[in-house]
């Protein structure tokens, strides 16, 4: 049953964040009072209207005097109102991340005539240590979710007007891999033997155009698992393309390439280094995806920013058609190359996040790449997804209903 909700007195940029924040759920936003609603969502004061139950988002500067009524969350009458405009921080956030601010030194060595690939990964990796601004960076999740938050106070708020917003599909965990170089793309069916064994079945983003794809490999890969497009190369270039129809162009070459080698569609994608951009969300719809898996929930070192970076939420989000899938556990790289951690102490870690994902109703999505340690401690795999899945009732990768649903 979906809920139909009038919206009163939101800007466009707030309509626009209540839509991501609602796209999880059965709801559905009208902004004309003609039309038939179950209930009232109202920006700054409540409105009089003794029928409807009505969720009131206070403004964001309050003033003093009305600082009590905006404070209570009552729902007296029917009325409830948030303790706060969950609604402004949750824009800046949006921003953050669908503007990014692209760091000189990225830039500089993405821009290089050569690939940044010809720097020794170690030596990368100190250099994203070395831009954890403040040393210590707080690894723990829960304090880096403020989207997931806000959107917390507003289920709960739905619930105390006793009509519960429900999910459209039920949370799920997803396996993703992304393979960097032909020696990953030959320790993936290591990898899969094990997801087999237990039942599981991932993606695997390939990167269609730079190294040498054996059709046996990729085509035993697509058997029983999603195939996702990696760009056509690993250069880091993808955010500096400005120009929209080169943009599209790149990525729906690289999609043509990896159906043609799986006869088989190909409709997600995720980015090299996580590159991300509302610019490059545009052009995926353009180029025929439907998925999206670049944008981090939390990284403690982004590589474009040299930041801290992620949307801080862990339920998908509609940008236009195309699903975004937030990565809401740390990649394997941050906390075996940048971190240092082994694989064990990783998984503690990981399974960590997972708990606190879950604990939000949010999706599991965790990437690992075969390139990198995993690949040879895969006792420490098997127990990484042993412990996942006691998580939640595993709706298995291919196509929720979310994902499959464009909206
Ligand atoms: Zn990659």
């Amino acid at each position: 049953l979906t809920l139909r909700i009038l919206a009163r007195g939101f800007t466009d940029h707030e309509a626009k964040v209540l839509q991501y924040l609602l796209f999880p759920f059965r709801a559905e936003l009208t902004w004309d009072s003609e039309n038939v609603f179950d209930l009232i969502i109202t920006k700054g004061a409540e409105c009089r209207d003794e029928d409807n139950a009505q969720i009131v988002v206070p403004p964001s500067v309050i003033n003093r005097a009305e600082d009590d009524r905006y404070c209570s969350k009552s729902s007296e009458n029917g009325i409830t109102t948030l303790p706060c405009d969950i609604l402004d921080a949750c824009i800046r956030q949006f921003q953050s991340v669908l503007n990014p601010k692209i760091s000189l030194k990225y830039t500089l060595s993405t821009k290089l005539p050569f690939s940044y690939n010809i720097f020794p990964s170690s030596i990368r990796s100190r250099l994203l240590k070395l831009n954890r601004q403040g040393g210590e960076v707080n690894h723990d999740l829960s304090n880096h979710l403020l989207v997931e938050n806000a959107r917390k106070l507003l289920t709960q708020s739905f619930d105390m007007v006793g009509l519960p917003l429900e999910r459209k599909a039920p949370a799920s965990i997803y396996i993703t891999h992304d393979v960097e170089t032909e020696r990953g793309l030959r320790s993936t069916a290591s990898m899969k033997r094990i997801e087999e064994d237990l039942g599981l079945s991932s993606t695997w983003f390939i990167v269609s155009n730079e190294y040498r794809i054996k059709n046996e490999i990729i085509k035993d890969l697509a058997d029983g698992s999603e195939i996702g497009s990696h760009d056509i190369r690993h250069d880091g270039r993808l955010i500096h393309v400005r120009e929209f129809r080169t943009l599209v162009e790149r990525l729906r070459t690289s999609r043509i390439h990896l159906e043609e080698k799986i006869g088989k569609p190909v409709k997600r994608f995720r980015s090299p280094l996580l590159q991300f951009s509302n610019l490059i969300i545009n052009a995926l719809e353009a180029a025929g995806y439907e998925e999206d898996f670049s944008l981090p929930c939390w990284e403690p070192v982004h590589p474009a920013t040299m930041s801290s970076f992620g949307i801080e939420a862990t339920q998908p989000i509609g940008f236009g058609n195309i699903v975004e899938h937030p990565l809401t556990l740390c990649q394997d790289h941050q906390l075996l190359n940048v971190l240092g951690l082994n694989t064990r102490e990783a998984n503690k870690l990981l399974i960590e996040q997972a708990r606190i994902v879950n604990s939000f109703g949010g999706d599991i999505v965790l990437l690992v790449h075969p390139d990198y340690a995993y690949s040879q401690n895969l006792d420490d795999y098997r127990d990484l997804l042993t412990s996942l899945r006691q998580f939640q009732n595993i709706r298995e990768m291919p196509c929720s209903p979310v994902a499959s649903k464009a909206s």
